[in-house]
């Protein structure tokens, strides 16, 4: 399927649960920021790249990667994927103005553009997933972590029956950082990063279809697929 869907809503909305759904649904790729830029910095055969290696220092001691790198990156790989015919899924990004814009200066293409100009205006869908304030918070402050591979349990009733994690059988806990105090500001701030990218979108043409985030992730896909039927052709 040679589309892209990009997907937006607070922290605790399902984004991510949601985006994995789709990239099963329609074989699509999930494109994760976060996990291409540790795959590129600690892949050997950058291992002689100046610049490679100036990130992969930052990256492994926790200090944001220098931003005109990480879109050139994005941009080059959504290039990759889509020279092989198959679709994006996106969680949550671009995340920043910047990188749905692009940097005039460096001459870098925004991430919206490269989609445009790889996929085609009519094969780009926004989704927006809705949640309350409380629902937000309480997903986050519920989720779990496993002790031993780290690996996030989402909050929803159903994973709130397992006492182990499913990857490794390890024990899961709820992380410090998952507080109601920490999710205010978290929840500030996408609604202060991400208006103005939605106002960009609109602007450009495009409809942010809503989703009422609310249900159970199965009753929330239903919808998506739903929606996306209108507009989209598979
Ligand atoms: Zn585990």
């Amino acid at each position: 399927m040679k589309f892209a869907i990009i997907i937006y809503g607070p922290p605790g909305s399902g984004k991510g649960t949601q985006a994995e759904k789709i990239a099963e649904k329609f074989n699509l790729i999930h494109f994760d920021t976060g996990k291409m830029i540790e795959k590129t910095v600690h892949d050997p055969k950058n291992a002689n790249d100046p610049i490679v290696q100036r990130e992969k220092k930052l990256f492994d001691s926790g200090i944001l990667c220098t931003p005109s790198w990480v879109l050139s990156l994005v941009v080059e790989n959504i290039k990759k994927i889509c020279d092989k015919d198959t679709g994006l899924v996106f969680s949550g990004s671009p995340r920043t103005m910047y990188e749905a814009e692009g940097d005039k200066k460096e001459n870098i293409p925004g991430v919206i553009e490269t989609l445009e100009d790889c996929y085609g205006k009519e094969n780009l869908v926004f989704l927006r997933l809705n949640v309350s304030r409380e629902t937000a918070i309480y997903r986050n402050t519920h989720r779990r972590v496993c002790e031993s591979c780290r690996f996030i349990l989402q909050y929803s009733p159903e994973n709130e029956k397992l006492d182990k994690c499913p990857q490794c059988g390890g024990k899961l806990v709820r992380r410090s950082l998952d507080t109601s105090e920490v999710m205010s500001v978290r929840l500030e701030e996408y609604k202060h990063r991400t208006k103005p990218i939605f106002d960009f979108v609109e602007a450009r043409g495009y409809e942010l279809v809503d989703i009422n985030g609310e249900d159970e992730p199965e009753a929330v896909s239903a919808e998506i697929f739903g929606k996306l039927s209108g507009f989209l052709s598979f």
